[in-house]
């Protein structure tokens, strides 16, 4: 590694944190140390306290050292900072090497629940697996992935989170110059597909073998001792991967960017680049500006879940049975199962968007059937299930439901058929629109709120947009009365076509 670079100031007296560093014990192999690069004038935009209760941080000396630890500046004792190594598939195309390029590793805490979490600066510096890239985070993406990834959170989706973002009073320099942060997150760990692929594309059996039970420990430890241990931890990631993207649909979500290498094995949604949320239900709606193709398109996720396992699959093959043909096999059976997973999270979950509990035949169809609606009237993803739960409640909220079509009276069937189904079910309708409220949000991301926060932030030094949104995504199931605005989609002028992953 590069040791002329400037070694941040190693520091004892400010806010102790209990390191416990599984992921620095493992082979030097798996991972490279290198110290964060310090930054000129590290300024905290944001620290987020209930996190760092949860984690049993001491949270009021970091409000007040967090400037100089958030941004790598100190490093505080009992941190070993590292860099991951990882390969991926990026957009089909496999990279041998990646790694982390511009993330250091301070290391793991053991949170108030008992669980391990990662403590990762994004943006901290050069890192031997930077290759061309500098290093750093510009402003506008780390906001965004702290929004994005705080309100996956409230939402209930499995996600990394936010802790911490610092301005560093240095400009980075993409398309334009920008100004420089560092973003701090906290994840179950940040292992991805694509350290599994670091291995296996090195012939490195044992590697596999190694980080395989490694994340058994960490994340599966039911399955330790088990007969086929290796088999049932693609079992445990297959599970984790067909939960989750069918939670992403539900609500909208479109991660943008699906590579292997963005892939954690622990089932949390990781990397908020050019993600982005559906306004208009469009499935093959794409955001990202360098998805040409359309690889990572909204409806096309499910898809790529299972690309994916397939590839993690590949690399548990030698660990799975000696016999290739019986290996393969083995994990072609968990990979085919993936869709029939995947397709009862999904069906349940929207059921559960129209208020149904029961089980009739027809039920997938209705599903279906005011998706294609919403399709064709172009009917605000969000804004739709939303006014659904309230026209359960009362027949006179059908009105403002029906508006979000274009045209409102092609709706009217599919309310009819829907109205009979539910007169089937055994819930009040109050209870099924306090229960239709709880999984349909009033208010997600849009993607033109995130952009106004952070042409504000970035203008102006203005962050009171990114903190009124922070505040209203942080309870997105609630009626907010000042916040009727956030839960509408953008006028023409507002909306946002393209988003950009900012590296
Ligand atoms: P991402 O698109 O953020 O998932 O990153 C893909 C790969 O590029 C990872 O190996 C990153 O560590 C690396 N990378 C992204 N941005 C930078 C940067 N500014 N400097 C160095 N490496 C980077
Ligand atoms: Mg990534």
């Amino acid at each position: 590694m590069d040791h002329t670079q400037p070694k941040s100031e190693r520091t004892t007296a400010v806010a102790p944190i209990a390191f416990d560093n599984s992921y620095a014990r493992l082979p030097a192999h798996f991972l490279a140390r290198v110290h964060p690069t310090p930054v000129a004038e590290p300024w905290l935009i944001k620290f987020n306290r209930p996190l760092a209760e949860e984690l049993g941080l001491n949270a009021d000396a970091l409000e007040g050292d967090g400037a100089a630890i958030f941004s790598g500046n100190s490093v505080p004792e009992g941190a070993e900072p590292l860099g991951m190594a990882y390969a991926g598939h990026q957009f089909g195309q496999f990279v041998p090497l990646l790694g982390d390029g511009r993330a250091i590793l301070l290391g793991e805490v053991i949170d108030r629940n008992g669980v391990r979490r990662d403590i990762q600066l994004k943006g901290a510096g050069k890192t031997p697996y930077s290759r061309r890239g500098d290093g750093r985070a510009a402003l506008g993406p780390v906001l965004r992935e702290y929004i994005v990834s705080e309100a996956m959170h409230a939402l209930g989706i499995p996600a990394t989170r936010a802790l911490a973002a610092v301005v560093t009073g240095e400009p980075v320099y993409r398309e334009r110059v920008l100004p420089g942060a560092v973003f701090t997150r906290v994840a179950a760990s940040h292992i991805r597909v694509g350290t599994f692929q670091f291995f296996a594309a090195r012939g490195d059996t044992e590697g596999v073998r190694t980080l395989a039970d490694y994340v058994i420990d960490r994340h599966y430890p039911q399955i330790k001792g088990q007969e086929r241990p290796y088999l049932a931890l693609l079992e445990a990631v297959a599970g984790g991967q067909a939960a989750l993207i069918a939670r992403w649909l539900c609500i909208g979500f479109i991660h943008g960017v699906m590579n292997t290498d963005n892939c954690a094995v622990s089932g949390e949604t990781i990397d908020f680049g050019p993600c982005a949320f559906l306004d208009a239900y469009d499935p093959a709606k794409v955001f990202s500006s360098i998805d040409q193709g359309g690889r990572y398109a909204y409806a096309s996720q499910p898809a790529i879940g299972q690309w994916n396992l397939a590839r993690l699959a590949e690399t548990l093959l030698p660990l799975l049975d000696p016999e290739p043909s019986e290996a393969v096999n083995l994990a072609n059976d968990v990979i085919a199962g993936y869709g029939p997973r995947f397709q009862t999270h999904w069906l349940a979950g929207m059921k559960a968007k129209i208020g149904l509990i029961g089980e009739e035949d027809g039920d997938l169809d209705l599903v279906q059937g005011l998706l294609s609606l919403m399709k064709e009237g172009q009917a605000d993803f969000t804004l739709t299930f939303r006014r659904l739960a309230d026209a359960a409640e009362s027949n006179r909220a059908e009105h403002a439901f029906a508006a979000t079509f274009r045209d409102p009276a092609a709706i009217a069937p599919w309310l009819a058929e829907w109205r009979a189904r539910l007169s089937r079910e055994a819930q009040t309708p109050r209870e099924r629109a306090q229960a239709m409220r709880l999984v349909n949000p009033a208010y997600i991301p849009r993607n033109h709120r995130i952009e106004q926060a952070i042409r504000a932030a970035e203008d102006d030094g203005d962050f009171s947009l990114f903190e009124a949104l922070l505040s209203v995504l942080a309870k997105p199931y609630e009626d907010q009365p000042g916040f009727v605005a956030y839960a509408v989609p953008p006028a023409p002028a507002e909306e946002v076509f393209r988003t950009f992953c900012g590296t």
